[in-house]
């Protein structure tokens, strides 16, 4: 029996984790913890027993205890309360299904209580790779990914040594607007933006593959994982999405993991490595897909990949002014407040007023989150 937390349970990553659970019955549901989302979690709670459950406030906490008060369940609010499902005792694999840079220190707190961390949230390792990383090789613990690509590379690779990584062909699938120039993208709607080709996610990150910074935060994730240099990272614009992407090795071989477009896999992947296990999900037919097509990805009408690649070149807090003010404008573009093209245009200028630091404590990060909030709100909000 394996026993997991999942933070996030209420966001599509959360409710894929609790499915994969659903259908396994050697899994085992610790704790769960959504930000707002009271109504499902309550449901989530009678239906997975966890022993904690975690809300984003003390009064949502209180509506919680309201709905689920037969239920056997301890019920916290907060970092404090996300720490706690984090560490809990009894889960061996803490899956990281929550959006944004609140995730990092429960992360940190759940490696540092020798749990397995099953990584969704990606702004954890573009922002803090650097203490992630080295803590989890400290502790001994696995980072095993759940993003689709960095899951695929993980499958790829297949425990073959770094050393023999020549690149990391990371595909994208280039999102609704491929193909369009700057000035056809200038009048988007939130609408059009929320709809991807190929991938039913959450909002913030279905805005992020649209402006293809989603891209840019994967380079930079990528090259924590794998402790690849960037250059050796290599963007392919895959639109159909079938190839979730690749390793080339030292003697030009190349491993590709393919599949119909489905989140469960990684996932489940993730909580059973090295394990394969059956999935109740749709095969890919060659024959039906008929062909597969590659484009280089065009990084002059999309800025966001070229300020991701920027910014992690320049490396230190920059990548946390980076993905701060991006979590802030597709905030500020979903509420319709700004459009579609100034979200790199607040990246690039958080990106050049904040002040550099080589080598952020979790505290410097944070500080450098807030002061890129601050800037982009004191002239939007
Ligand atoms: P969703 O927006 O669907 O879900 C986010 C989850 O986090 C929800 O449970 C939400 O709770 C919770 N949450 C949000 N804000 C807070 C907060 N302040 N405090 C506590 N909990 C909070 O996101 P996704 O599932 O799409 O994405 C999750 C992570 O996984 C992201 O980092 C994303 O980049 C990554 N990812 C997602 C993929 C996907 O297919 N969706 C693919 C690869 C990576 P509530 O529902 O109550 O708001």
């Amino acid at each position: 029996m394996k026993y997991i937390s999942v933070l996030g349970s209420t966001g599509s990553i959360g409710t894929q984790t609790l499915d994969v659970v659903r259908k396994n019955n050697d899994l085992k549901v610790a704790a769960l913890s959504a930000g707002s989302n009271v109504k499902l979690l309550a449901e989530q709670i009678r239906e997975f027993r966890p022993l904690l459950a975690c809300v984003g406030s003390d009064e949502l906490a209180e509506e919680l205890k309201l709905l689920t008060k037969d239920c056997f369940v301890r019920i916290v609010s907060g970092m404090e309360g996300l720490i706690e499902a984090a560490v809990i005792k009894e889960a061996q694999i803490v899956v990281t299904a929550i959006v944004g840079m609140i995730g990092i220190r429960p992360t940190i707190a759940a490696i540092r209580a020798g749990k397995d961390i099953a990584l969704a949230n990606k702004e954890t390792l573009v922002t803090a790779g650097h203490i992630i990383m080295p803590l989890a090789s400290e502790y001994r613990v696995k980072i095993l990914p759940v993003d689709s690509e960095h899951s695929a590379i993980f499958q790829s690779l297949n425990g073959e040594p770094r050393a023999k990584i020549e690149k990391i062909l990371l595909t994208a699938s280039g999102g609704p607007f491929r193909g369009r120039t700057t000035e056809q993208m200038k009048a988007v709607k939130v609408e059009d933006a929320l709809k991807h080709p190929n991938w039913a996610m959450g909002r913030k990150i279905t805005i992020d593959s649209a402006t293809m910074v989603n891209k840019g935060l994967e380079v930079m994730e990528a090259r924590w994982l794998f402790d690849v240099e960037l250059s050796d990272i290599c963007v392919i614009v895959h639109p159909q999405s079938v190839i979730h992407s690749m390793v080339q090795f030292v003697d030009g071989g190349i491993i590709a993991q393919l599949g119909m477009p489905d989140m469960r896999l990684p996932i489940q992947y993730a909580l059973y490595y090295p394990d394969r296990r059956f999935l109740d999900s749709k095969r890919l037919d060659f024959f039906a897909l008929q062909s597969m097509t590659f484009e280089k990805p065009d990084l002059e009408n999309f800025k966001g990949l070229a300020l991701a690649y920027q910014a992690a070149e320049r490396g230190g807090n920059i990548p946390t002014a980076f993905n701060a003010a991006n979590e802030k404008a597709v905030a500020l573009f979903l509420d319709g407040k700004i459009g579609f093209l100034q979200i790199p245009q607040l990246i690039e200028r958080a990106m050049e007023e904040t002040n550099y630091i080589e080598n952020p404590s979790v505290e410097e990060i944070l500080a450098t989150e807030r002061s890129v909030y601050e800037l982009i709100e004191s002239r939007w909000e």
